[in-house]
């Protein structure tokens, strides 16, 4: 403690807000917060590999687990830590456990809860990096995965094995946009003694909460929007201690560790997300609807409109629609390619979850590597154009927008 804080009581009573019962915009903007002796209002960053001890008694004791503390940025570091309580708070998770990318939160959480024997049942709809992680990689260690069709619980039924531990399920799907119902698949997964592992990176706990509907794990890739300015990648599992404290371990042996800079950076993000995601599903909302009724547009795929076929699902289960949408135009490849091509402003990227809106085309990017029959089993259409609706003005996406659609013959 330096002096001043010391001297001034009012102060220290402050320093450490123990926040509880309050709201996810409250948790965003606060939750998680430790101040330190200097009194800051923002929380620091603590670039430091290591910590040191008071004493060798002290150091042989926080080594062996005896006494709670920092030793290493590897295991734990209080910006990394503050990042994990803001999230879990806002999930409403007992623990938080923040990670080096997505994909490491997903890598982290599987090879910490499974063994090799062990079989999980996933959704076809999911990342196309998640499929390969479980098809080549964990494949490789005895973990096996039977893929489903999201929306269709009886094919998860039917997959189930007396080895299934996991369900692991993205809700919405990308870039269809599909829902599946989080309740039902809870309660499928308990009466077979299996983990829901919901990835929430299309929601964020501002417009879905899957552990109040019965999911036992979150995942996020906090590169979409929980940075949501396309600056850091980085990932986060939330749950109950029990399974986080697996997690955990394996993260501490494996290195998939967040950087304090990436936290902190989060950190900011997690501040504004419930305004943001506001303001990106009231325009996802404007241009969905726009665009079904303008020429060459076939279909649109938005869980906000009326008419999309798990409208009511979407509407009960989330908090909003989300700033993801597609659509699929007539001319099949061709006409989706010169649409694309004749935006000006929208950044063409697979990326999403971002401030600045950004358009890509599914069949030759995110889902390039599944053969013809996949694509089509999948809805990925030639003609399919995904866009992630940012935070610019909405007549000027629109207008952008309509540059591609003129260009189309
Ligand atoms: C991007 C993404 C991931 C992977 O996250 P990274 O941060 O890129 O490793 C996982 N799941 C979903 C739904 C994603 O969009």
């Amino acid at each position: 403690m330096t002096d001043s804080s010391k001297n001034n009581p009012l102060l220290s009573a402050r320093i450490q807000s123990d926040l509880t019962d309050a709201s996810i915009e409250t948790y965003a903007v606060r939750g998680g917060q430790v101040r330190t002796a200097e009194a800051e209002h923002s929380e620091p960053i603590f670039t430091t590999s290591s910590y040191v001890f008071n004493s060798a008694a002290e150091a042989a004791a926080r080594f062996g687990g005896d006494e709670p503390g920092n030793i290493y940025s590897r295991f734990t570091n209080p910006t990394v830590a503050t990042f994990e309580k803001r999230l879990a708070a806002m999930e409403g998770a007992e623990m938080a456990v923040a990670t080096s990318s997505g994909m490491a939160a997903i890598l982290s959480t599987f090879a910490g809860l499974l063994k090799s024997g062990d079989h999980v049942v996933c959704s076809r709809s999911v990342f196309g990096t998640t499929n390969v992680l479980f098809e080549k990689y964990f494949k490789k260690f005895g973990i096996s995965t039977t893929f489903v069709d999201l929306i269709d619980i009886n094919s998860w039924k039917s997959a189930i094995t007396d080895q299934t531990k996991v369900l692991f399920l993205e809700t919405p799907s990308n870039p269809l946009g599909e829902v599946a119902n989080i309740r039902d698949l809870a309660d499928l997964a308990h009466s077979y003694d299996a983990l829901l592992v919901v990835d929430n990176c299309f929601c964020t706990p501002v417009l879905q909460q899957p552990l109040k509907l019965g999911a036992d794990i979150i995942i996020h890739s906090a590169t979409k929007y929980l940075d949501g300015q396309g600056r850091c990648v980085g990932g986060v599992v939330a749950g109950a201690k029990k399974e986080m404290d697996e997690v955990y371990g394996f993260l501490r042996s494996a290195g998939t560790t967040m950087s304090p800079f990436n936290a902190w950076v989060f950190l900011k993000g997690l501040e504004t997300l419930s305004i943001r995601m506001k303001a990106h599903c009231e325009s996802a909302l404007e241009i969905a609807s726009w665009l079904e009724n303008q020429p060459h547009i076939s279909k649109v795929h938005y869980g906000g409109l009326e008419s999309h076929p798990q409208h009511d699902l979407a509407r009960s289960q989330q908090n909003g629609f989300g700033g993801v949408l597609s659509f699929e135009v007539e001319g099949g490849k061709e006409a989706a390619w010169t649409l694309i091509d004749n935006t000006r402003m929208l950044s063409i990227t697979a990326n999403l979850g971002d401030t600045k809106t950004t358009i890509t085309h599914p069949a030759t990017t995110t889902h390039g590597r599944l053969s013809d029959d996949d694509k089509s089993r999948a809805g990925i259409v030639p003609g399919l154009v995904r866009i992630s609706v940012g935070l610019e003005n909405v007549d000027d996406i629109k207008d952008d927008l309509s540059r591609g659609i003129k260009a189309i013959i």
